[in-house]
């Protein structure tokens, strides 16, 4: 049974309507990346998904469908968004931020023990651990998006552009860590990415959308080898 099953997804902004019935898996411990240009539907796809929009089709997680629930209800059965640019709570410090990601765990232990886990992990939040969030870079700040999102210890992580406005090592750095967090933990990941070689680096299978559609999908390694994909879809 796959963790996320997507049948017939749509959504939009009122009257429009951006996603036209997405169908998509996500395997437990898989790592899959959205790609599509602007304006395809990606950030959307994640929004409907968290329930940060209304949605209709059906999302299945880990056996119970996920419709109908809030998103903080969502949160609570394993799936946890690092939404795009960052979204940290800027006037909150970065302990408090990190404490929020757990607003719903009551394992205070532990979450201390995952405080100082991911610390360790960023060594930035630790240095900076008492600053406002709005006070650190961009990278800082992703980084402090993508630990807040793990303090709910998701079994599905989705992460929306993290590589957007960061410098080329930070983003290196960040997909690495991302990449060990998968293996170390099992998090599955769901990714939403325009830079698409280094998507295709961390992910097994790849979505590409198109105005609201998959329009191919397939494994990743594929997806790099064929010329004519690369060259119409991926501009590489
Ligand atoms: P990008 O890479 O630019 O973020 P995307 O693939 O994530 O692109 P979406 O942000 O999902 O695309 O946008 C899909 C479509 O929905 C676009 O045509 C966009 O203009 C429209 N859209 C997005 N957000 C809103 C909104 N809040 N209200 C109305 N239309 C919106």
């Amino acid at each position: 049974m796959s963790l996320l099953e997507v049948t017939g997804l749509t959504a939009g902004y009122g009257q429009a309507r951006v996603l036209h019935g997405l169908d998509l898996t996500v395997e437990p411990g898989e790592v899959v990346v959205v790609l599509g240009a602007n304006g395809a539907g990606k950030t959307t796809t994640m929004r409907a998904l968290t329930a940060l929009i209304p949605h209709g089709g059906t999302v299945t997680f880990d056996g119970a469908p996920l419709d109908g629930l809030n998103p903080a209800q969502i949160v609570g059965r394993g799936v946890s968004l690092v939404p795009q640019g960052r979204g940290t709570f800027s006037h909150l410090s970065v302990l408090d931020n990190l404490r929020v990601g757990a607003a719903l765990r009551r394992d205070t232990a532990e979450i201390k023990a995952d405080i100082d886990r991911w610390c360790e992990v960023f060594p930035i939040l630790a240095a900076r651990s008492g600053q406002e969030a709005g006070t650190l870079s961009g990278g800082e700040q992703q980084m402090l998006a993508v630990a807040r999102a793990l303090m709910s210890r998701p079994k599905l992580l989705l992460c929306d552009e993290p590589s957007l406005g960061l410098a080329p090592k930070i983003v290196s750095e960040l997909f690495s860590t991302l990449g060990d967090i998968n293996r170390e933990q099992g998090t599955a990941l769901l990714l939403v990415e325009q830079n698409a070689e280094l998507a295709l680096g961390l992910a097994s299978r790849v979505y590409l959308l198109e105005v609201g559609r998959v329009v191919a999908s397939g494994d990743a390694e594929g997806f790099r080898a064929d010329e004519s994909i690369r060259r119409a879809y991926l501009g590489l």
